[in-house]
């Protein structure tokens, strides 16, 4: 897994609901097109830094669990998510 292959990160309060309305997502630009074919709708939410900053804490982080295209990290009620492109 490497920040290159992260097309799209999420930031939000933990067991909730993860439509946007509990969270942020954030996309990569050099993704967008991806991102957007796999939405089914144009992705708005470019944040290079946003998806550097979020990826990095996941992939960093030794508490990180990894489940099919996607890592993510829980903590202080937060969940912090980096999904890959495959
Ligand atoms: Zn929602």
């Amino acid at each position: 897994m490497e920040l290159q292959s992260v097309y799209k990160v999420y930031s939000g309060k933990a067991n909730r609901c993860m439509c946007g309305c509990s969270g942020k997502y954030a996309t990569a630009s050099a993704h967008a097109e991806f991102a957007t074919a796999e939405r089914g709708y144009d992705a708005q939410d470019v944040n290079d830094r946003s998806v550097k900053i979020i990826a990095g804490k996941v992939l960093r982080s030794s508490n990180k669990v990894i489940e099919g295209n996607y890592a993510f990290v829980e903590q202080n009620g937060r969940i912090l998510v980096a999904y890959f492109k495959e």
